[in-house]
């Protein structure tokens, strides 16, 4: 998605699910680097994550951002601990909370498996190893424990 793209994306949801204009700047920053978007008071500008520009979610981090826009502009509750906040974000259906970019996201986690001659088997879920048998001989399969593999 490019500068231009999100600037078009965020009017288009402000039209579509505020009825009213987004009239400031909405560029994306690449200092963010666990928050999905923020709203600068003094411009009154918005800015975004790059890295979840391509997540089901950012729809919802935009309108969450036009949520404290909108009622900033208003001179209403912006806050989150605020009642406005609250029942405007619920009623656009914008997000709580950013999506959170995990630190190492390269890390995945295994559950551990080995058969009784050895060989290794690691899967995602647990499972009853009891019901099964190792794919490669046949054999009966216990658990060893979680793994991972960084
Ligand atoms: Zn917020
Ligand atoms: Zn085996």
């Amino acid at each position: 998605m490019t500068q231009n793209e999100l600037q078009v994306l965020v009017m288009q949801i402000s039209k579509k699910y505020f009825g009213l204009p987004f009239k400031h700047i909405a560029r994306f920053n690449t200092r963010l680097k666990t928050t999905g978007g923020r709203y600068l008071l003094a411009s009154h500008d918005l800015e975004f994550n790059f890295k979840m520009a391509n997540l089901p979610e950012f729809e919802g981090i935009i309108k969450h951002e036009l949520v404290h826009y909108h009622l900033h502009i208003k001179q209403r509750g912006y806050q989150h601990k605020d009642l406005d906040f609250k029942k405007l974000l619920a009623q656009v259906g914008g997000s709580r909370f950013a999506p959170s970019l995990k630190q190492g996201q390269t890390t995945r986690y295994f559950w551990l498996y080995c058969c009784e001659n050895g060989h290794n088997i690691p899967r995602k879920r647990r499972f009853q190893e009891k019901n099964y048998r190792c794919g490669q001989c046949g054999e009966k399969i216990r658990f060893v424990g979680q793994t991972s593999n960084k």
